[in-house]
């Protein structure tokens, strides 16, 4: 896997300075390297039990729907406030460069289903607990957590105590 590290761009100071921005859209438009990452994520939770696919907006939005695709499975969005038409539950969350608040609808997720949360980058974790927060509200159980990047020197891990965690690329 260490060699999509190629497709993907190192943007220095974006969107702010001191950010190195891992920027996937080179791998996305690279037709092998993207068959390369839904095939890995398929492979690696084709056994695993689960009900549906989670995506965050925007760039989770990329990956989770094509791996529930490729899976078979359904899809879930969570979304930036305001954006969801129906009834919906709130979390606030930090991210590396700032804070927001992702939404979903409070009946995305049936109490007992497993869901399996699908992103592009593991940085501090903040987005991925507050995920896994929603997804408990709504009594579903998390059953995955599945990245494309993960950028271990910000330990996204330690706010992701107790979960399934699994990146294809590391940093
Ligand atoms: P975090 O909550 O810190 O784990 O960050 C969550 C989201 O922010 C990721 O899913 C990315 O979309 C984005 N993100 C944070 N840091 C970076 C980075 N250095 N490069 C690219 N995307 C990032």
């Amino acid at each position: 896997m260490n060699e999509l590290k190629q497709l993907i761009r190192e943007v220095p100071d974006f969107p702010k300075p001191g950010i190195n921005f891992y920027d996937i859209t080179t791998l996305l438009k690279d037709s092998a390297g993207l068959v390369k990452v839904i095939e890995a994520m398929r492979s690696q939770y084709s056994a695993l039990p689960f009900d549906l696919v989670l995506g965050i907006e925007a760039r989770g939005f990329i990956f989770a729907p094509t791996v529930a695709y490729a899976l078979r499975k359904g899809f879930i969005p969570v979304r930036k406030p305001k954006k969801l038409p129906a009834a919906t539950v709130k979390m606030e969350y930090e991210l590396e460069y700032g804070t927001d608040t992702l939404e979903i609808h409070a009946d995305a997720i049936q109490p007992g289903q497993r869901v399996l949360i699908v992103d592009d980058v593991l940085a501090t974790g903040g987005t991925a607990a507050a995920v896994t927060k929603l997804v408990e509200k709504l009594g579903g159980q998390v059953a995955g957590l599945g990245f494309i990047i993960e950028l271990d020197f910000l330990n996204g891990r330690g706010k992701l105590d107790g979960y399934q965690i699994h990146s294809l690329i590391h940093y």
